[in-house]
């Protein structure tokens, strides 16, 4: 096994890998800006290294920087976590250039699917169903676009290649408004993401978002570790998780699951992945993929007993997976809960100091937060500060058990979104599950984009 890992990444998700890490009898080198030098994670990891200043461009996303801190702490391997560099392939060859594994797929595998229209044009090839579209990137003739437009049926949705975090897409009711809208989603894409081309999907009007968890090692070997719905959104964020998704049977669950690891089969995947898909009438629409471990795979975790952490290290490491898709069971309900410092309803954020903070406990409960009393939320970066999950034998007792736990969870000093998940946990269309991914925004009455 790896002797060292350095962890390019901060806030829960650093200390969720250096846990990983200690149980597997890894040392850990946390890498850290100015802003999260008293961070938790820092002080327990076995060595530290400042790589800049607060400001995320100049130290979670400074690839030289990440990298000389591997050189001088002679890390072999490094995880990138989530966000920042996680799906980055200029930075993954970077890693393995320089010497050092990167935990993750290869370059060119995050190169394929980090472009949607590269990503889903694999996808279909592969038997993965997807949203019906336009065939790859939209054309510049107005005329065309008009009749891909009029083929597909309104309302449709323009989505940018290099799109990600939500931002990039634009629903279209009518051909009137189509060309100025593909025109504003191009010139937005270029700026945002420099890469100005944007294809077309059918805009699906009431849709769940379902996603199926992956695992392959380098030997041809890949398993799915079953879905997650994640419809509970706002602004394209999702704001809580379970697994497994309401109403879906055995058999429709085994059937996407398979053609998502024979599709990793296909293109040579290699550690963990999501396959994001849309869920509507029993169909399920392939939207993206994304190539690394996820805000919400402890939900995943509690009803699977793997642990997908230390699996993305050991297959990285090049050992076979050392389980079959027979191994798998799926036993329970968990669902999850993020918890951020924000206002719980206008969701503006609430960066501070924590002077109050008591975790809740009990049967079912887990918590993943590298928050503490006294700890000094950053203003820099993103507003989670932590993940509250609870498990039950039913739908139902994990339900209670995280009503529970929320009534126990006193956080003080900043503001959270506690109240908003109390409110969801009793809200009656949640309880009864199936909800589409507007059904949070209608709730809060914002009109869904
Ligand atoms: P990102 O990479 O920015 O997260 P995705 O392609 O995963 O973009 O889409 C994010 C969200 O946008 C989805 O979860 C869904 O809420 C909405 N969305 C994307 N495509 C469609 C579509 N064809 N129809 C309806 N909603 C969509």
């Amino acid at each position: 096994m790896f002797d060292k890992i350095l962890i390019a990444n901060r806030g829960e998700i650093a200390l969720r890998i250096q846990r990983a890490c200690r149980e597997l009898g890894i040392k850990t080198v946390a890498v850290h800006s100015e802003a999260d030098k008293e961070a938790k994670y820092v002080k327990l990891a076995d060595e530290s290294v400042c790589i800049g200043p607060a400001a995320s461009s100049q130290s979670y996303l400074n690839i030289p920087a990440v990298i000389s801190a591997a050189e001088v702490t002679d890390a072999e391997a490094i995880h990138p976590g989530y966000g920042f560099l996680s799906e980055n392939a200029d930075f993954a060859e970077r890693v393995e250039e320089s010497g050092f594994v990167f935990i993750g797929p290869r370059a060119e595998t995050i190169r394929l699917m980090g472009d949607k229209v590269s990503a889903k044009d694999t996808m279909k090839k592969a038997g993965v169903p997807c949203v019906p579209g336009s065939e790859g990137a939209l054309p510049d003739d107005p005329e065309e676009i008009i009749r891909i437009a009029k083929s597909i049926g309104y309302p449709v949705i323009i989505k940018a290649a290099g799109g990600g975090g939500g931002r990039g897409m634009r629903v279209v009711h009518t051909e009137a408004a189509l060309i100025s809208s593909v025109n504003m989603t191009k010139a937005e894409a270029q700026a945002a993401f420099g890469n100005p081309v944007v294809y077309m999907e059918k805009f699906l009007e009431q849709p769940r978002h379902i996603e199926i968890q992956i695992l392959s090692d380098q030997h041809g070997n890949s398993i799915y570790l079953g879905e997650r719905d994640c419809s509970m959104q706002r602004r394209h964020q999702k704001v809580l998780e379970e697994a497994p998704a309401p109403g879906i049977s055995t058999r429709l669950r085994d059937k996407i699951g398979q053609r998502c690891a024979d599709a990793c089969k296909r293109i040579n995947y290699r550690g963990a992945g999501t396959f994001e898909f849309l869920y509507e009438n029993n169909e399920f629409y392939f939207i993206e993929m994304n190539t690394r471990v996820q805000v919400e795979h402890p939900v995943t975790e509690m009803i699977t007993g793997v642990d997908i952490v230390q699996e993305q290290i050991r297959v990285a490491y090049g050992e076979k997976l050392r389980l079959r898709q027979k191994d798998i069971q799926f036993r329970g309900h968990a669902i999850e809960c993020r918890i951020n410092a924000e206002d719980p309803y206008t969701f503006v954020p609430s960066p501070g100091r924590i002077t109050t903070f008591h975790m809740p406990g009990g049967p079912g409960i887990r918590i993943d937060t590298h928050a503490y009393q006294n700890y000094m939320v950053p203003p820099h970066y993103d507003s989670m500060i932590g993940k509250l999950i609870a498990y039950g034998d039913t739908r139902e007792q994990a339900i209670a058990r995280m009503n529970i736990a929320l009534s126990e969870m006193v956080v003080e000093g900043i503001k959270t979104n506690v109240a908003l998940h109390r409110d969801l946990m009793n809200d009656a269309a949640f309880q009864l599950g199936e909800t589409s991914i507007h059904y949070l925004e209608n709730k809060l009455g914002f009109h869904a984009k």
